[in-house]
């Protein structure tokens, strides 16, 4: 797998977290495969993640009536989207692999990785009509998403308080990322790290790095509603 470009978009504030283990693990696992990787560490760069005006640099469109989706659209075509997103841009272009490693906040990413999501992913990037699902323009690129949880695995089965975590990955792998023609791999779920031994944590770590020894040779899931809602 040497030369494969692995980008990983990280959420966490604290380096010790198991977040930043699993993070640290993914780049340890992959320079050993001779891959380049490439870390995004959003809290760090202090990443905007406010979808805003100032996200074009040139002329707007229509500066009486401001839409985000025509204007980066067209920013995009013309290069005037701000530097910030073109550099995340060009990383995402050289990625064969994505991953994005964060806790789950509120059945979802944290704020700072759904801006990310809102101000990389603009019309003429990352997909359009048509260019969608799996024509979406970022076909032929992998994307996983590896979070951590506070509830338990039983709290997200069918019949756990919080339902199957395959509803909540809907909007995300399907959403998102399907929606701009990723294969979606499997998700890595680390569940509760916070409320188990030390010894389960650890079991955690090495069946992630496990897993990213053999990872490029998975087949992705099927990203239609019968993954999700059996
Ligand atoms: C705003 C918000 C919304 C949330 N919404 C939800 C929700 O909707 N659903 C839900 O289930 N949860 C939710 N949570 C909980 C959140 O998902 C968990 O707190 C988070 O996933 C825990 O991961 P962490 O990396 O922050 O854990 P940490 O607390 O950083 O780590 C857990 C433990 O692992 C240890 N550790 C780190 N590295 C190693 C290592 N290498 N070896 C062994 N141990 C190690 C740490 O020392 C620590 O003791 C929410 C939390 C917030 C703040």
């Amino acid at each position: 797998m040497t030369g494969k470009n692995v980008l990983i978009v990280y959420a966490h504030q604290e380096p010790k977290s198991m977040n930043g283990s699993l993070k640290n693990i993914a780049v340890d696992v992959f320079s050993k495969q001779g891959c380049n990787v490439t870390v995004s560490d959003l809290y760090t760069m202090k990443f905007n993640a406010a979808a805003t005006r100032s996200d074009i640099t040139g002329d707007l469109c229509n500066p009486q009536h401001f839409s985000y989706s025509i204007e980066t659209k067209e920013a995009f075509k013309k290069g005037c989207l701000s530097e910030d997103i073109l550099e995340e841009q060009r990383k995402v272009h050289e990625a064969d692999l994505i991953i994005f490693q964060f806790p789950l906040y509120w059945f979802s990413f944290p704020a700072i990785m759904k801006g990310w999501i809102d101000r990389v992913f603009v019309q003429g990037f990352a997909f359009d009509f048509p260019g969608c699902y799996d024509t979406g323009l970022l076909k032929g690129k992998i994307a996983l998403l590896s979070f951590t949880t506070g509830g338990t695995e039983d709290m997200f089965s069918k019949e756990g308080v919080k339902g199957d975590v395959k509803y909540l990955l809907w909007p995300i792998q399907h959403g998102i990322l399907h929606f701009c023609g990723f294969q979606v791999l499997a998700p890595q779920i680390s569940y509760a790290p916070e409320y188990v031994a030390e010894a389960k944590r650890r079991d955690m770590l090495i069946k992630w790095a496990q897993r990213l020894e053999n990872i490029w040779e998975e087949p992705p899931i099927d990203c239609t509603p019968s993954w999700y809602f059996h």
